[in-house]
């Protein structure tokens, strides 16, 4: 090799150095201003791993064999939901030599490449919290059939079956079949007097003798419900009915194993591994006042070690992910002949007063504090009680705001206020994105996401102003109920962003039909599944029962109108309405819903109708939001246009 090669070789080498070093940087100014993670430059045993973490999908086998391939590892810790994992070497010696080896290199995992980063800290910095307990009742028993018995009951199974001895019935979620009893997703009950020509089939009898004889029962159930999840597949949480079975409820985990989350109505959760072919037993209080689900996800936090049937405690020394399989569970009942009288009559259908008459339709707010009233009791609420079904409605990102968050430039900050299910937390992994929503159980299933999101009212976010390189606003300033409280919307948007930071901001409008188009949500009339989701109301199937206009049932008595119900899918008569939610056909949580209205009890005489819910509206006519949007100084309109049914606009701020 001459001498000009060697000169053009080791130029390059800087320069992948220097690129490699740049990165790192990056990362380390990443971990300390969101982690609080502070590295060093001077060699240390302890090293930390960024984009090595669980919350990047990373497996610990995975990168335990990449750190044991530099020295011998004395601990790796993976906290969960992190991107970042702490490895402990045992000289500082060994850990440059890892480091050296092991700094920017690439691994390959659950389809994409991450690149690792490694720094020393001074000590490792991972709260441990205490292991939790199981709730109070709960059994999980391992290994309680046999793989033969496995192999049995799931051949039993007959999913072709189209006959009506049996009901099967795929719920959106999750496949499901019904033996002794049709368990009714309508009313959350069984009908007692109308049993199933098909029993709990005998091949299921072996297990049910031994669960009798151990004493987990004390008499033999008679309704079996089969579910089947494929990976990547949930179950919202949910109590079985008081009024419907016994106590306890029996559940067999067969052909994978799952994460189950109980949840105590004080908030206190706990995620449970049940293995495959082991037993879960509910009695008591983990039957009757925790809710139980499973969160749809392809991956599970599972312990790395140790007992299996067990709790998944945040200890980041033995976590891992589980590829979920295909999961069918058994689940054995006893009818309940007799109203229930268990000592939790708050979650209790049978202690429950009747039904507390749904509130009024309300009127226009006359002031600031009638505005957010309306907004608790129409917005807020409703969004925590229907989080999981709008979750599961919410899964394409909107086309042209994914274009504008793909053309914002690498290493930003990014604000969704907002935020819903996090739809758009994950579009553009080159910023750094944050999200804040009002309601609690939405960001919930953002953090379970793995993405940063908090609790917050998008009046008052707490975040410094003139941080952010961009804001979004998608479907959330049309919740608003006053032109004040609207324009205070977005002045807060305004106020995070940097001078020359971009906002977009997507409103419902009140022309749904523009330029000879229909917009997506009244095309999608009629019952259908998985449309693609539009932002105001899309992607679920509504009833078309016409609804009546509660003002004129109830009389204009006083000087304010009542705000009338919206027919879906139709044109918008008024600016400020009542849009109704359907909430779909799962098994529910036993709790009093809120927000629901009398209005379509009465329209819809069928037994027990779905639970409806009103969200409040402000559709936007055409120029309102420019006109909005000119009132908030320090700012200028980019473009404006209408995107299926939404009045959008960019905006962007000016140095003062
Ligand atoms: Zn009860």
């Amino acid at each position: 090799m001459d001498s000009r090669a060697e000169n053009v070789k080791a130029v390059r080498k800087t320069k992948e150095e220097k690129k490699l070093l740049r990165k790192q940087i990056k990362a380390s100014h990443t971990l300390l201003k969101h982690e609080g993670i502070n590295t060093v430059s001077q060699p240390t045993e302890y090293l930390v791993v960024a984009n090595g973490g669980l919350g990047n999908g990373v497996c610990r086998v995975q990168l335990q064999e990449v750190l044991d391939g530099a020295a011998t590892v004395v601990s790796l810790l993976m906290p969960p939901n992190k991107p970042y994992a702490f490895v402990t070497y045992t000289s500082s010696d060994d850990a440059q030599q890892a480091h050296t080896l092991l700094n920017g290199q690439q691994l390959q995992c659950q389809g994409q490449m991450v690149t690792l980063y490694f720094s020393y800290v001074e000590r490792i910095g991972c709260e441990q919290r205490e292991s939790a307990d199981l709730p109070p009742g709960l059994v999980v028993l391992e290994d309680y059939v046999s793989q033969e018995e496995e192999a049995r009951l799931l051949q039993a199974v007959d999913w072709a079956e189209h006959d009506n001895v049996t009901v099967h019935k795929a719920l959106k979620h999750r496949r499901v079949k019904h033996y002794g009893y049709e368990f009714r997703y309508d009313n959350n009950n069984v009908d007692k007097d109308k049993p199933l020509p098909i029993g709990i089939p005998a091949v299921c009898d072996p297990v049910l003798q031994r669960c009798l004889k151990d004493g987990h029962i004390s008499i033999f159930p008679d309704q079996l419900t089969v579910n089947q999840y494929e990976s990547g597949q949930g179950i919202p949480p949910h109590i079985d009915t008081h009024s419907a079975f016994e106590d306890p409820i029996l559940s067999l985990s067969l052909g994978a194993k799952t994460v189950m989350g109980f949840r105590h109505p004080d908030g206190r959760s706990v995620a449970v591994v049940l293995p495959e072919r082991s037993l879960l037993v509910m009695r008591g209080e983990s039957r009757f006042l925790w809710t139980h689900g499973i969160t749809p996800r392809k991956f599970d936090m599972v312990p790395a070690h140790g007992s299996e049937g067990s709790v998944v405690t945040s200890d980041p020394s033995n976590l891992t992910l589980n590829r979920r399989g295909t999961r069918t569970s058994f689940t054995f009942r006893r009818l309940r002949h007799a109203p229930c009288v268990c000592p939790y009559p708050s979650v209790c259908d049978s202690q429950s007063p009747p039904a507390a008459p749904a509130p009024d339709a309300p009127s226009l707010p006359r002031d600031d504090g009638d505005a957010s009233r309306l907004e608790a009791q129409f917005v807020h609420q409703v969004y925590e009680e229907i989080a999981s079904h709008f979750s599961s409605t919410r899964h394409s990102p909107w086309p042209r705001v994914r274009d504008f968050l793909l053309a914002l430039p690498a290493g930003g900050l990014l604000a969704d206020v907002g935020c819903g299910n996090g739809k758009y937390l994950g579009i553009n992994p080159e910023v750094m994105s944050v999200g804040c929503d009002r309601s609690a159980s939405l960001v919930q299933i953002c953090i379970e996401r793995g993405f940063q999101a908090f609790v917050s009212d998008a009046l008052d976010v707490p975040l410094r102003g003139a941080t952010c390189d961009a804001c979004i606003s998608i479907a959330v300033i049309h919740h608003f109920s006053t032109q004040e409280r609207r324009l205070a919307a977005v002045t807060e948007l305004v106020r995070l962003l940097k001078p020359g930071g971009r906002a977009l901001i997507y409103v419902w409008a009140m022309e749904q039909e523009y330029n000879k188009q229909k917009s997506k949500y009244l095309k999608d009339s009629g019952d259908k599944e998985n449309t693609q989701p539009v932002v105001g109301e899309g992607g679920h199937s509504v009833k078309q029962s016409p609804l009546p206009d509660v003002a004129e049932e109830k009389g204009s008595t006083e000087s304010t109108p009542k705000l009338s119900v919206h027919t879906n899918r139709t044109a918008f008569n008024s600016p400020d309405l009542l849009v109704p939610w359907h909430l779909k056909g799962e098994e529910k949580n036993t709790c009093k819903h809120g927000g629901g209205s009398s209005a379509d009890a009465k329209a819809t005489p069928a037994p027990a109708p779905a639970p409806v819910f009103h969200r409040y509206y402000h559709v936007f006519q055409k120029g309102e939001l420019e006109r909005l949007c000119s009132l908030v100084k320090d700012v200028e309109i980019r473009t404006s246009y209408h995107d299926q049914g939404n009045w959008c606009v960019v905006l962007e701020k000016v140095p003062k």
